[in-house]
């Protein structure tokens, strides 16, 4: 069993923390608070072992009645790999900490590409990650973009992909985000980031990407061109895309014209938190007109890169394939749609 430690207990790695307790071969040794917020107390009442993430900060806990079972340190001794889910920047602080103790570690999108050995999406380069030391899960657009653009370069060839992100203006948890009444090219420049960050996965893919960002907290949602380098009709595209575990094709008799109806329909499912772990495509919206490809997907960004989260570990542990351990990881996650 690997034995697989959180840092930063947050919006992503609760959720990863979950659904590594829930793989059959790991454990999760314990994750990683800066205080003992709601979210220390959830843990604690899941039977995960909490660590301090700042040591000046553990009488705290005892404070709030939470008990420690140590300190960030001994967390990452403990763990066999770390999942360092603090907020953007943090991770490269934390860096020399793994590296002390020879830990390998899993950083997330929010991180510059140098922070680790490798950029990683499970469907597209699982293999660059086995035996490296380190990997950087991308960011929930990258994962997104990855998912589609692997299929479609190996089937078809990708020519040049142009892709619109409509971002949502922040998590339902972040209250201090925005915009509140606004609609903003974000950033204004183009390329946005995200079309750089896709080179870090795709290195001779041609991309450029904008971005926007609205009053929404739901989920992003992307328009997409691809132009292919070999001729296609849309329902070959579909055909194709079924084949992917982690795309799901909103079927045209769904009456789900959103992010509202898809999270809707994802609570309904009994989805934990409502997560939507696939890319979302509208299958309706995938058009071929010559060799261009147009399609709507919205991506819920708080969830999608969780099962990638855990296929880098098995990816930096060398423990399985691409196919046996993504297999692994939705069974023990219920994804697939
Ligand atoms: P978050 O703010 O929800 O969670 C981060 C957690 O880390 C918080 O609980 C915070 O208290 C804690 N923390 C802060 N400093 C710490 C430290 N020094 N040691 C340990 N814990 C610390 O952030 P998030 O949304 O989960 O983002 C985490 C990373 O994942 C970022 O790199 C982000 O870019 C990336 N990411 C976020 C999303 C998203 O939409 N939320 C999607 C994909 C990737």
């Amino acid at each position: 069993m690997t034995q697989v430690g959180v840092n930063g207990y947050g919006t992503i790695g609760k959720r990863v923390a979950d659904a590594v307790a829930a793989q059959p071969d790991m454990d999760l040794v314990g994750v990683a608070k800066t205080r003992p917020n709601f979210e220390a107390e959830t843990a604690a009442r899941k039977g995960y072992p909490l660590y301090a993430a700042v040591p000046e900060r553990v009488d705290r806990f005892a404070e709030a009645g939470l008990d420690l079972a140590g300190e960030v340190e001994d967390l990452v001794a403990a763990a066999d790999v770390i999942v360092d889910c603090t907020p953007s920047g943090i991770g490269a602080e934390n860096a020399a900490l793994y590296d002390d103790h020879d830990t390998p570690a899993i950083f997330q999108g929010g991180e510059d590409a140098d922070v680790a050995d490798v950029s990683f999406n499970a469907r597209a380069n699982f293999d660059d990650a086995v035996g490296a030391d380190s990997a950087r899960v991308v960011s929930c657009n990258t994962t997104g973009l990855s998912r589609i653009l692997a299929p479609l370069d190996e089937t078809y060839g990708v020519e040049k992909a142009r892709v619109t992100l409509v971002r949502r203006g922040g998590d339902p948890g972040q209250t201090g985000r925005g915009p509140i009444d606004d609609i903003l090219p974000d950033p204004v420049t183009i390329p946005s980031h995200h079309g750089p960050d896709v080179n870090t996965i795709f290195p001779d893919l041609d991309i450029d990407t904008l971005g926007m960002k609205v009053p929404a907290t739901l989920m992003h949602t992307h328009s997409v061109n691809v132009t292919l380098e070999s001729d296609a009709d849309a329902a070959d595209v579909r055909d194709r895309f079924a084949d992917e575990t982690r795309l799901f094709q909103i079927p045209a008799g769904a009456d789900i014209d959103g992010a509202g109806k898809l999270k809707e329909f994802a609570h309904d499912a009994g989805r934990p938190r409502g997560d939507l772990w696939e890319n979302c495509i509208w299958a309706e919206s995938i058009t071929v007109e010559g060799r261009d490809l147009y399609l709507f997907q919205a991506i819920h960004q708080e969830s999608d890169v969780v099962p990638e989260n855990v296929d880098a570990v098995r990816a930096l542990r060398g423990d399985a394939d691409a196919a046996e351990s993504m297999a692994t990881t939705e069974d023990a996650m219920g994804v697939g749609i």
